[in-house]
């Protein structure tokens, strides 16, 4: 069932409407017993990736009304004047949406949709919250979970199979987040990062939806065999990622693709000079390990982000 849940009025007789699809049980389960999960993306509106994954789940969930134990909530898009105007952050108010949680209704407007998206989801069990990374770099599907959520967030995590988990240390939690506030709410909150900015990667948005099913079919949101799908490969807990930054402006050409393991001092890339013709720096990888986020968009600047490795734990042993 379509629901409004926020709604406020734009100068010009227009509104600005966040709507969700509720998927309810059609058998009679007392409600007490009907766990809750909010499916949410578009917070940053040039992150699409995550509008594919709403759809497939949408559709599983029409094909299968007789399958639903719980409350299924999809909201594709909570900025939804960024993802109608491909910007990243709040049209107008130039502000990112994911930093002015929890919100307030006597603020400005994006905080009273910060407020209106909280109010919605509050008293759900669990919330996935996917993003895109940003039209700059390109992310295998990952978690990310703050040091201070990992005991009772990498387990959720994990059925969902995804290729890795990222926790952050304490210090890097950002409290102005979606998130951190549903976390903090009692909503078990994972946020997914997966794939580049403004683009769909079907195979990634096909496997996390079949991730998401298996993880409510664990749950008991819906009654659905798990189907074989990847394990979560791999966990930062026990190990590192290091970053690899550009060391002069430039243009990079990458060396190997995304998402392949790499060995210390394998070339990763160049920074080239197109009015010279000359290589300015060869970027090598500093460990053993999976190259998990690559540079998409090939201008760069001294320190901009070039990739990050999460390094092999065996060599972290030795
Ligand atoms: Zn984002």
């Amino acid at each position: 069932m379509i629901e409004e849940v926020f709604r406020v009025k734009l100068p010009v007789d227009e509104q600005l409407i966040l709507k969700r699809n509720r998927f309810s049980p059609i058998l009679d389960i007392p409600f007490s017993e009907q766990k809750r999960i909010s499916i949410v993306t578009g917070i940053h509106g040039d992150e699409i990736e995550g509008q594919y994954v709403c759809y497939l789940l949408a559709k599983w969930l029409n094909e299968n009304p007789d399958k639903i134990r719980g409350i299924v909530d999809i909201y594709p898009a909570m900025n939804p004047m960024g993802v109608d105007s491909i910007t990243r952050g709040f049209p107008f108010y130039d502000v990112d949406l994911n930093r002015v949680f929890p919100g307030s209704t006597s603020d400005f407007l994006p905080a009273q949709v910060a407020n209106g998206i909280v109010q919605a989801i509050k008293g759900s069990d669990y919330a996935i919250d996917i993003h895109a990374s940003n039209i700059f770099l390109k992310e295998l599907p990952q978690v990310r979970i703050s040091k201070s959520n990992a005991n009772e967030l990498v387990p959720l995590a994990e059925k969902i199979g995804i290729d890795f988990i990222w926790v952050h240390d304490a210090v890097t939690v950002l409290e102005s987040t979606f998130s951190h506030t549903m976390n903090t709410l009692g909503t078990k909150t994972l946020v997914v990062e997966m794939g580049v900015g403004m683009r769909i990667t079907k195979a990634y948005g096909q496997s996390l939806s079949e991730g998401i099913l298996n993880m409510m079919s664990e749950v008991g949101i819906i009654e659905r065999p798990l189907s074989p799908h990847g394990k979560t490969s791999v966990s930062t807990i026990n190990s590192q990622v290091h970053f690899i930054n550009s060391p002069s402006a430039g243009v990079f050409i990458p060396s190997l693709e995304h998402n392949v393991t790499v060995i210390r001092g394998e070339k990763i890339g160049e920074i080239v000079d197109p009015l010279l013709g000359v290589v300015k720096n060869e970027l090598l990888s500093p460990c053993d390990g999976l190259l998990f986020t690559v540079r998409e968009y090939p201008v760069v600047y001294e320190g901009s982000l070039i990739a990050r490795i999460l390094e092999d734990m065996k060599e972290i042993k030795s």
